[in-house]
C-alpha cells in the first residue's frame, strides 16, 4: 500500500484512501487541503519515479479498486475509471463491443498516470496513442480559495473546459488534479452505437519472433542491427506507409544475458502482410549475422495481447528495482552512438544479466494527429528508446543506477548527455519519466527538463496548472511548475 511497482519508491503517508468510485474523492481532497496534506494519487502504481510514493507524500488516495468500465449515454463514450489496469480494458473492450484503445503493452500499467502521459502500445501504428481516442476527462481540481471542484473537459471546441481536456493528452498525471474517468470515443466516431465509437482491432495478427546472441556479433553487425532498426521507422514514418499496421519491439540484453530478440507483429488481414513482415525481417537483418531464429505464429488478437503483456517477467516483477532512460528518435543512431551502445552492453565490469535496452515503434497513425492538436508533442519521432536496468538487491543500487546513467549520457554526449529535440532526436517519454533529467550533472544541455518532454507546450501547460491548480496542491519533483 505503500511502495510502488519500483520498490526504490516507499511513502509514509498518514493514510492511505482505497477509493471505490468518483464521488468519495472530492471530500478527500477537501480534507487533506484543509489540513494541509501532502495529496499523491496512486493509478496504477507503475510510475518509474517517485512520484506517488514519495517521502513528503502524506495522504495517498489509491485507485485500484476503481475500475469500472460503461458505456455512458451524457457523453455517448465509453467511461473508464482511472484505476482500471490495462488488461481489463483490453478484455472488456473487446469482450463487450469488440473495440480497443491503442493503449500499453503491460497488462499491470494503470490507465490514471497512463492515457495522461500520452500512453502507446503494439498499436501505435495502426491507430495512434491512446490520447487520439480520449473524448474526455473529469477531474477533481482545486480553485484559488481552497475550494474542491469536479470538471468534466472535453475536447468539443465550444467547451469552456477544453484547455483541460488538452492538457490530459500528454500532460501527465499528478499535475492539475484527481483524475476520475477517462471517457473515449474516437474523432469521426458517428451514432450511439457503442460497437461503434472506438477502432476494432485485428481479428488476428501475424506475431514473429526472431533472435541473435550479442555474444556472437562483431560490433560492427550489433550496430546494424539498431541502425537498420531505426532505418526502417525513419523510412515509414507516414501514416501512408505500407508498413503502418507493424509494430516491432526490438531488445538488446547486456553480454552476461547476450539475448537479442525483435517480436514484431502485424495486423493479419493487412494486404500481403506476411510479405510486409518478411521484408521488415530482412531489412533488420541487412548487414548484420543471419538470425539464430525466426518464427512466426498466427494468434487471435485478445491471445496475443495476453501473452505479450504477461510473459515478460522484467516487466511484470514487482521484487525488481529499477533505474530507465527514454528518447524519442527521428533518425536510427549514428556509428558513434551504436558503438557506444556496443561498448556499455559488453562491459565485463557489470554482469547484470537485466540490462537492457528496448526500441520501440512511433510514427504510423500517430504521424496523422497535428501536432498542436494534444499536448504530447513527438509527431516527427519514428521510433522510442528505453535504456532499462532492473535488479533485485539493493545494495546492487549504485552499481545498475551508475550503468543506466552512463550509458544514456554517453550516447547523446554530443547534445549534453540528453536527446535534445533536433534533426535526429526528439526528447525524453514523460511516461517514461526520469529524475535525472532535471539534474545538471547529468542533462548539460541548454534544454531543460521540460523542453525535453514537452518542447514548445510547457508554457500552455503552465497556462492550465494556473487556471486549474492555482496553489499547486498537484505536485512531484517534476510536475508543471506555475507560471512565473
Ligand atoms: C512494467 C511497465 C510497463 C510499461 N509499459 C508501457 C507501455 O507499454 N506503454 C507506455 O506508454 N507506457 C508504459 N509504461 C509507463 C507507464 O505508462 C507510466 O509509468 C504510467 O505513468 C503509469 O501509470 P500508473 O497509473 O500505472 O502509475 P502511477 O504510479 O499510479 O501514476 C503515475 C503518475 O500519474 C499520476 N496519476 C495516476 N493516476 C492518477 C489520477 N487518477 N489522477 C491524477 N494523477 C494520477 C501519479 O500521481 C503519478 O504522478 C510502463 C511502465 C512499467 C513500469
Amino acid at each position: 500500500m505503500v511502495i510502488g511497482l519500483n520498490p526504490r519508491w516507499s511513502a509514509r503517508p498518514d493514510n492511505v484512501y482505497v477509493v471505490d468510485a468518483p464521488e468519495q474523492i472530492a471530500p478527500i481532497v477537501a480534507g487533506a487541503i484543509s489540513q494541509g496534506k501532502k495529496i499523491t494519487v496512486r493509478g496504477g502504481g507503475h510510475c518509474f519515479e517517485d512520484f506517488v510514493y514519495s517521502g513528503d507524500a502524506k495522504v495517498i488516495i489509491d485507485l485500484t479498486n476503481m475500475n469500472r468500465i460503461y458505456y455512458d449515454a451524457a457523453t455517448n463514450s465509453i467511461a473508464m475509471e482511472t484505476g482500471a489496469t490495462l488488461l481489463d480494458v483490453y478484455e472488456k473492450l473487446y469482450q463487450t463491443w469488440g473495440t480497443v484503445i491503442p493503449a500499453g503493452v503491460c497488462y499491470s500499467v494503470g490507465l490514471g498516470g497512463h492515457v495522461a502521459g500520452g500512453g502507446w502500445g503494439w498499436l501505435v501504428r495502426r491507430n495512434g496513442i491512446v490520447v487520439d481516442h480520449l473524448y474526455a476527462v473529469e477531474v477533481v481540481t482545486v480553485n484559488s480559495s481552497g475550494q474542491v471542484k469536479t470538471v468534466l473537459a472535453t475536447r468539443e471546441a465550444n467547451d469552456p473546459n477544453r484547455d483541460l481536456w488538452w492538457a490530459h493528452t500528454g500532460g501527465g498525471g499528478g499535475n492539475f488534479g484527481v483524475i476520475t474517468r477517462y471517457f473515449f470515443r474516437s474523432p469521426g466516431a458517428t451514432g450511439t452505437d457503442p460497437r461503434k465509437l472506438l477502432p476494432n482491432p485485428p481479428a488476428k495478427v501475424l506475431f514473429n519472433a526472431t533472435g541473435w546472441n550479442l555474444n556472437n556479433l562483431t560490433e560492427a553487425q550489433f550496430s546494424r542491427l539498431l541502425i537498420n532498426y531505426g532505418s526502417w521507422h525513419a523510412a515509414n514514418l507516414s501514416p501512408s506507409s505500407p508498413g503502418r499496421d507493424l509494430a516491432c519491439l526490438f531488445q538488446v540484453f547486456h553480454k552476461s544475458n547476450g539475448q537479442i530478440i525483435a517480436l514484431t507483429q502485424i495486423d493479419a488481414a493487412t494486404p500481403n502482410a506476411q510479405s510486409i513482415m518478411d521484408s521488415f525481417i530482412a531489412h533488420l537483418a541487412n548487414g548484420a549475422a543471419p538470425p539464430l531464429f525466426t518464427q512466426t505464429t498466427p494468434m487471435p488478437w485478445l491471445q496475443f495481447m495476453k501473452y505479450t503483456s504477461t510473459a515478460n517477467p522484467l516487466a511484470n516483477d514487482p521484487t525488481l528495482r529499477a533505474e530507465y532512460k527514454s528518447a524519442f528518435m527521428k533518425q536510427p543512431f549514428t556509428a558513434t552512438q551504436a558503438a557506444t551502445i556496443y561498448r556499455h552492453f559488453t562491459r565485463s565490469d557489470v554482469s547484470n544479466k537485466n540490462l537492457n535496452l528496448i526500441l520501440s515503434p512511433y510514427g504510423g497513425a500517430t504521424a496523422s494527429v497535428p501536432q498542436a492538436d494534444t499536448a504530447i508533442q513527438h509527431r516527427d519521432a519514428a521510433y522510442k528508446a528505453l535504456w532499462a536496468a532492473p535488479w533485485s538487491n539493493p545494495a546492487d543500487d549504485a552499481v545498475n543506477i551508475a550503468w543506466a546513467r552512463q550509458v544514456y549520457y554517453d550516447v547523446y554526449a554530443d547534445t549534453g548527455g540528453v536527446p535534445v529535440p533536433n534533426a535526429a532526436s526528439d526528447g525524453a517519454y514523460l511516461n517514461y519519466c526520469d529524475a535525472d533529467l532535471s539534474d545538471g550533472a547529468w542533462n548539460r544541455s541548454s534544454t531543460p527538463w521540460h523542453g525535453l518532454y514537452y518542447k514548445g507546450a510547457y508554457p500552455r501547460l503552465q497556462q492550465v496548472k494556473l487556471r486549474y491548480d492555482p496553489r499547486n496542491v498537484f505536485r512531484h519533483r517534476q510536475s508543471i511548475q506555475l507560471p512565473s
